[in-house]
């Protein structure tokens, strides 16, 4: 299953989810690759890896096969594509390109079968970058932060996957909106938490991923949570959705 992480909003937890999930599922068991496809590369050094290596811009751009710029992390069954700063020149690139919105998709299609889960991780915005990441999975999900603004950017978000769905993928569906950040003392969070459940019902995960220092901690370790702090709330709350991400299936 390709599952791109998408919202154009920065800072609401696409890089910390598809992480901290991925890592999660990897240790009950599951193949899983994590695909950055943000030039800031925040994702690749969460997991350890620099960008020195063969990287997901030489993928698309230079030849390089898709097998030759899997690297392994710390974490067993969790591997990953590293992006780097030079994947912002593709966003120029591509748009001259035949079949623009289709390179991610042809570069990471011979990894299919390798994975139980593979994560695309997107840039903050509707670009070309997220596009092919749009296109290249079967679902999207959509990490919500829980505050008022929240529900502005995700229904232009909700529209540009239509349109993905209509003229690019059709197979694309909506995996699901994960909450993050959540404040159970502040009543905005319950707010917004209800107001979005009210309108997407079984669309967002039952598991709601609270605000956990850790969580912001890890990154800097370049370790995933579950090996940096496996007793913290942030470690139990990702283990949580990965299971429910299984049962859902
Ligand atoms: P995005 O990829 O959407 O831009 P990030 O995953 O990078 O967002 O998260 C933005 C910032 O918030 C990062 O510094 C990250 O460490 C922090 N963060 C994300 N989720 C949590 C959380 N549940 N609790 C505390 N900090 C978090
Ligand atoms: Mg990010």
């Amino acid at each position: 299953m390709i599952t791109v992480f998408a919202n154009q909003k920065g800072g609401v937890g696409k890089t910390t989810t598809a992480v901290n999930l991925g890592a999660s599922l990897a240790e009950l068991g599951k193949r899983v690759l994590l695909v950055d496809f943000d030039p800031q590369g925040n994702l690749s050094s969460s997991v350890g890896v620099s960008s020195s290596d063969k990287t997901i811009y030489d993928v698309i751009h230079g030849g390089v096969g898709a097998k030759d710029a899997v690297r392994g992390t710390e974490m067993l069954g969790l591997d990953v594509i590293p992006s780097g700063i030079d994947l912002t020149a593709a966003n120029v690139e591509l748009v001259d390109t035949d079949n623009r919105e289709f390179v991610l998709r042809e570069a990471i299609a011979p990894l299919k079968d390798d994975y139980d889960y593979i994560f695309i991780d997107s840039p903050p915005s509707l670009g070309l970058l997220t596009i092919n990441g749009l296109v290249a999975a079967e679902q999207v999900f959509i990490p919500l932060q829980c505050e008022y603004f929240a529900l502005e950017g995700l229904s232009l978000l909700l529209s540009s996957v239509d349109r993905i769905r209509k003229n690019l993928n059709p197979n694309l569906k909506i995996g699901g909106i994960i909450f993050t950040m959540f404040d159970s003392r502040t009543r905005l969070s319950n707010e917004v938490v209800e107001n979005v459940v009210s309108h997407f019902g079984r669309k967002v995960f039952r598991t709601i991923i609270p605000r956990n220092v850790n969580l912001s901690e890890a990154p800097s370790f370049g370790k995933p949570i579950n090996l940096y702090k496996p007793s913290s709330i942030g470690a139990k709350s990702y283990m949580k959705l990965a299971e429910e991400v299984i049962a859902r299936g």
